[in-house]
C-alpha cells in the first residue's frame, strides 16, 4: 500500500513514524514544503530569549528520517488532488510531478489569521507561525541590536501565542506594547482571575499591555511603523507581529471537491468525504465539530490513525482529555483551561 502524506508537522511525522512502526511494508511518502526538518513548533513562541533555538528546535532531521525508510520530499508543495484518479500533482524545484497513492492523508496545518482590515498592509507586519518566520524576526532583531537600537516591538492579539511571544521578547530586553481588542487576555483559554494574574505577569515582565484597543490597520510613519486605533494611531515600531488566531489550511481540498467546514470536515475515523482521504492536525475539523490544535491530541490522532491504517482497529478515534497551557515565563493558571 502506497500512503502518501502531505505535511511534515506534528501530525504528518508522527503518522509517518508509526506507520513505519506498525506497517513495515507500505511505502510511505511525506510531502512537505518545509526544509529545515521536523521542528518542535511551540518552541517557536520562546525563539527569542534561547539563543540555541535554531538548531534545538529541530527533533528530527529529514535525513534521520529517509534513513529510517520514510521519503520525505522537502521543499515540496502539493498543489492538487485528483481525488478520482487517486493522484497529488506536486512541484519540487520548479518542476511538477505526480505520484499515486491508496491513502492519501491531510496534515497541512494552519496559517495564522489575518483579520481582513490588515490584509492590505501586507509587508508591514509579521506573523510567528513556522521556522522560517522566526529566523526572518531573529535576524531583524539582531540588526536591530547592533545598531545600538533597542527592538521595540507592538504584538496584536492577547491570546496564546500574543502572550507567549510578548513575554519571551520583554525576557530579552525588547520594548514590547501588547496590543487585545477585548478587555482581558486569553479569554477564550481562561477564566476571568487568571485573565488577571496574565496581565499582572506581563506587566511585571514590562510588557504594556493595553486593553479594550482594537488595531484598524497599520501604516509605516518616518521610517518605523505605525498602528491606527480607534482613538488615533500609535507610532515608533520596529517590527508590528500579528497573534490573532490560526486558520486551517483547506485549499487543498476544497479544490478537490471534499467537504471543508472551518476545516477539512472528518468523522468519527479521521475520513474525509472520500474514504481514501483521511485528514488530522490543525487542519481537520472533528466530527464533534472541533479542531484540536494542539500538540497532545494531535500525536493522539496520529498514533490512533496508523494503528487505522495498518488494519490495527477499527475503533473511531477518541479525544483524548487534555490541558492546553500557556507558555508566558513565570505564569500559572489558578483554573483549568477553556477548550
Ligand atoms: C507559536 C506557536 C506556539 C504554539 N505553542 C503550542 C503549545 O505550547 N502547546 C501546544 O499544544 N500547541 C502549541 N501550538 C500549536 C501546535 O504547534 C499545532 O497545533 C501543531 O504544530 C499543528 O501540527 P500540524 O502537523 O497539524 O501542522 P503544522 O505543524 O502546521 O505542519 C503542517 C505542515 O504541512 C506543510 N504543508 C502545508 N501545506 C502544504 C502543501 N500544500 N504541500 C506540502 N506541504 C504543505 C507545512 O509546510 C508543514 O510542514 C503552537 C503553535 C504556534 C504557531
Amino acid at each position: 500500500m502506497h500512503i502518501v502524506i502531505i505535511g511534515s508537522g506534528m501530525a504528518g511525522i508522527t503518522l509517518a513514524e508509526e506507520l513505519r512502526k506498525l506497517s513495515p511494508e507500505s511505502r510511505l511518502t511525506v510531502l512537505t514544503q518545509e526544509t529545515h526538518g521536523f521542528y518542535s513548533r511551540p518552541m517557536l513562541s520562546h525563539g527569542f530569549s534561547r539563543d540555541d533555538v535554531e538548531t534545538k528546535i529541530i527533533l528530527r532531521s529529514f535525513a534521520e528520517l529517509r534513513t529510517s525508510g520514510i521519503d520525505i520530499q522537502a521543499d515540496t508543495e502539493a498543489l492538487a488532488i485528483d481525488h478520482a484518479a487517486k493522484t497529488v500533482t506536486y512541484r519540487n524545484a520548479g518542476k511538477e510531478s505526480i505520484t499515486g497513492y491508496d491513502k492519501l492523508v491531510l496534515g497541512p496545518g494552519s496559517d495564522a489569521f489575518i483579520p481582513p482590515p490588515f490584509r492590505a498592509a501586507k509587508g508591514l507586519y509579521r506573523v510567528i507561525n513556522s521556522l522560517d518566520d522566526l529566523i526572518t524576526l531573529r535576524r531583524q532583531r539582531a540588526a536591530l541590536l547592533a545598531s545600538g537600537t533597542t527592538p521595540r516591538w507592538a504584538i496584536v492579539g492577547g491570546g496564546l501565542i500574543g502572550c507567549e511571544v510578548a513575554s519571551d521578547l520583554a525576557k530579552t530586553g525588547d520594548a514590547v506594547v501588547l496590543f487585545h481588542a477585548l478587555p482581558r487576555l486569553m479569554e477564550r483559554q481562561l477564566v476571568e482571575q487568571d485573565s488577571a494574574t496574565l496581565l499582572s505577569v506581563l506587566q511585571g515582565l514590562g510588557v504594556d499591555v493595553r486593553l479594550d484597543a482594537g488595531a484598524d490597520g497599520f501604516e509605516r510613519a518616518d521610517g518605523q511603523l505605525a498602528i491606527r486605533l480607534a482613538g488615533g494611531q500609535e507610532a515608533g515600531f520596529d517590527g508590528i507581529l500579528v497573534a490573532c488566531g490560526f486558520k486551517p489550511r483547506t485549499a487543498l481540498a476544497e479544490a478537490a471537491g471534499l467537504e471543508v467546514r472551518r476545516g477539512i470536515a472528518v468523522d468519527t475515523h479521521l475520513t474525509t468525504t472520500d474514504p481514501d482521504i483521511l485528514a488530522l492536525g490543525d487542519a481537520a475539523e472533528c466530527a464533534d465539530g472541533r479542531i484540536y490544535a494542539y500538540v497532545m491530541p494531535i500525536r493522539q490522532q496520529a498514533l490512533w490513525l496508523a494503528k487505522y491504517l495498518a488494519g490495527l482497529t477499527t475503533d473511531p478515534w477518541q479525544p483524548p482529555a487534555f490541558k492546553p497551557r500557556a507558555k508566558v515565563h513565570g505564569f500559572t493558571a489558578a483554573h483549568p483551561y477553556l477548550f
